[in-house]
C-alpha cells in the first residue's frame, strides 16, 4: 500500500491519514442516525463543515420517483424496566437497543408479550443486533441473547419517548466544480445508527477526498452525496433528473474500513471506462483486491444502475455486505474499523481520481466514416517513415478510440502501440483537423 509518486491530491502519510478517519468516525459514532432526523442531519452538517456543502431538506409526503418521503423519526428516550424496577435495556447504553423508527409506547405487559418485541442472536449472543421498521409502523427492542434469557417472569414497563411526525428527509450534497461541467459522483449512505463500517468508513473517506480535491486543479467537477439508503439515493435522482446527463461515472463507496481486501462490483455497463480505471487503479495499489460483476443488489448502486437511470456507477467496499458476522451488529464497531483499511481506501480512490485528471484523452473530429486520409495526403505523410503500416494502423486505432470516453492509455493497451508512439501519430492528425485533445 502506497501513497502514488505524484500525489497530485496532498495526500498525508497514510498513518495520519488513517488515525483523522477514525477520529471523525468515532465523533460521529454515537449520533442515532436513521433515514430522517436530528442524527441524520447533525451527522450530515458534520461531514460537511467547511466544505462547499448543501443540507437539502425534502418534506414528509413529497412524492420522488415510485416512493414517498416518509414521516421524520426522532427519538429522546426509551427503556424496559423488569418487575423489580430496574432498568434492563436503556437506549441511552446504545442506540442500537431500539428498533429505528420504533412508535411512542408507554405500557405495562407480560414477559411474553414482551417477547414478540425483541430481538437478540442466539448464534452470536454477545451482540446486540441492529433492526429498523422503516415502512411498517412498530415497535422494539434489540439486546444481547444472554441479557434477554436472563428475563425473570413478571411485568414489565415499556417507555419509548419517540415521535413520528411529519419532518423531512435529509440529504447532503458537496459539489466541487472542475473545468468542465462533466461530474464525476461519490455516494454514500448514512442512515444506521452507531455501526462503523457499514456507513462511517465511506462517509468519512468521501468526506476527505472531498476535502483533498477542493485544494487541488481539476478537469471534472465531482459531486459528493450522502444520502439515506434507498430513499436518499432515489430522492437525489428524482431532484436531479436534468443533471444526470452530466455525470460521467459514479462510484457508491461503503464498507471500506474493515480489515478485509478490497472489492470492486462493476457497473451496469459492460466494459465501461469506471470498470476500466478501477480494475487498473487496484491492481497497481498493492493491495488485495476482487472484482465482483454487477448485481441488482447491495447498495445504491442499484438505484443509480436502475434501467431508465442507467448510470455508469460501481461500488467499492472492502469484505461484501452481510459476508463478515459483524454486520448490522453491535459488532461493527470502532474497534472493527482499521485506520490502515480506511487510509488504503482512501489511497485508492485518491489515485483513482489522479489518473482520471492527468489521462490524455483525444476527440475524433470526423467520426462518421473513416475519413478519407488518402485525400488530405496521409497516406504521403507516411512516406518519408520507415515504419507506414504502424503509423497508419495507429491511426486507425487513434481515430476509432477518440470518442471520448478512452483515455491515450487505454488506446494503448488495446492497440499494443505504446502511449508515446500514440501521441506522436495524434499529432499528426490534430494538424489535419481530425482530432483534438480534449481538456
Ligand atoms: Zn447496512
Amino acid at each position: 500500500m502506497n501513497v502514488s509518486a505524484d500525489n497530485y491530491l496532498g495526500l498525508q502519510g497514510l498513518e495520519e491519514e488513517g488515525r483523522a478517519l477514525h477520529e471523525l468516525a468515532a465523533e460521529l459514532f454515537p449520533l442515532n442516525r436513521s433515514i430522517t432526523g436530528k442524527g441524520l442531519r447533525d451527522t450530515l452538517r458534520r461531514l460537511g463543515r467547511e466544505l462547499p456543502f448543501t443540507l437539502h431538506e425534502l418534506p414528509t409526503g413529497t412524492e420522488v420517483l415510485d416512493w414517498t418521503v416518509p414521516d421524520e423519526w426522532n427519538i429522546r428516550e426509551a427503556w424496559i424496566k423488569g418487575p423489580d424496577g430496574r432498568r434492563v435495556v436503556d437506549f441511552a447504553e446504545s442506540n442500537l437497543h431500539v428498533v429505528g423508527y420504533s412508535e411512542p409506547v408507554h405500557c405495562r405487559l407480560s414477559l411474553e408479550a414482551l417477547q414478540s418485541h425483541l430481538h437478540s442472536l442466539p448464534e452470536q449472543p454477545e451482540l446486540i443486533p441492529w433492526k429498523t421498521s422503516l415502512y411498517r409502523r412498530d415497535w422494539g427492542f434489540c439486546l444481547r441473547h444472554p441479557d434477554r434469557e436472563a428475563l425473570a417472569e413478571g411485568e414489565y414497563e415499556v417507555f419509548i419517548d419517540s415521535s413520528l411526525e411529519a419532518g423531512s428527509l435529509s440529504y447532503g450534497e458537496i459539489l466541487i466544480p472542475g473545468r468542465r461541467e462533466e461530474e464525476i459522483l461519490f455516494s454514500a449512505h448514512c442512515c444506521h445508527p452507531s455501526l462503523a463500517n457499514d456507513n462511517l468508513s465511506g462517509l468519512v473517506v468521501l468526506r476527505r477526498l472531498a476535502e483533498l480535491l477542493g485544494q487541488a486543479e481539476r478537469r471534472f467537477s465531482y459531486c459528493f452525496v450522502f444520502a439515506p439508503g434507498t430513499i436518499g439515493a432515489i430522492t437525489w435522482i428524482a431532484r436531479n433528473r436534468e443533471r444526470l446527463a452530466r455525470v460521467r461515472m459514479g462510484l457508491v463507496v461503503a464498507g471500506v474500513g474493515d480489515r478485509g481486501h478490497l472489492h470492486y462490483k462493476r457497473s451496469r455497463h459492460p466494459e465501461s471506462e469506471l470498470d476500466r480505471l478501477m480494475e487498473r487503479t487496484l491492481a497497481q495499489s498493492g493491495q488485495g483486491f476482487h472484482m465482483l460483476p454487477f448485481t441488482p443488489d447491495g447498495y445504491d448502486e442499484r438505484q443509480y444502475g436502475s434501467p431508465g437511470i442507467d448510470l455508469e456507477v460501481g461500488r467499492l467496499s472492502r469484505t461484501p455486505w452481510g459476508s463478515y458476522p459483524e454486520y448490522h451488529t453491535s459488532g461493527d464497531n470502532l474497534s472493527f474499523l482499521a485506520p490502515e483499511s480506511l487510509a488504503g481506501s482512501l489511497a485508492v480512490l485518491a489515485s483513482l481520481v489522479e489518473r482520471l485528471e492527468s489521462a490524455v484523452y483525444y476527440r475524433n473530429l470526423r467520426p462518421e466514416g473513416e475519413p478519407q486520409l488518402g485525400r488530405r495526403g496521409l497516406y504521403a505523410a507516411l512516406g518519408g517513415h520507415r515504419d507506414p503500416d504502424r503509423r497508419e494502423a495507429a491511426m486507425r486505432w487513434l481515430l476509432n478510440l477518440s470518442d471520448g470516453r478512452h483515455s491515450r492509455g487505454d488506446i494503448a493497451r488495446a492497440s499494443g502501440f505504446d502511449a508515446e508512439f500514440l501521441g506522436e501519430v495524434a499529432g499528426t492528425l490534430i494538424e489535419h483537423q481530425l482530432l483534438s485533445e480534449e481538456g
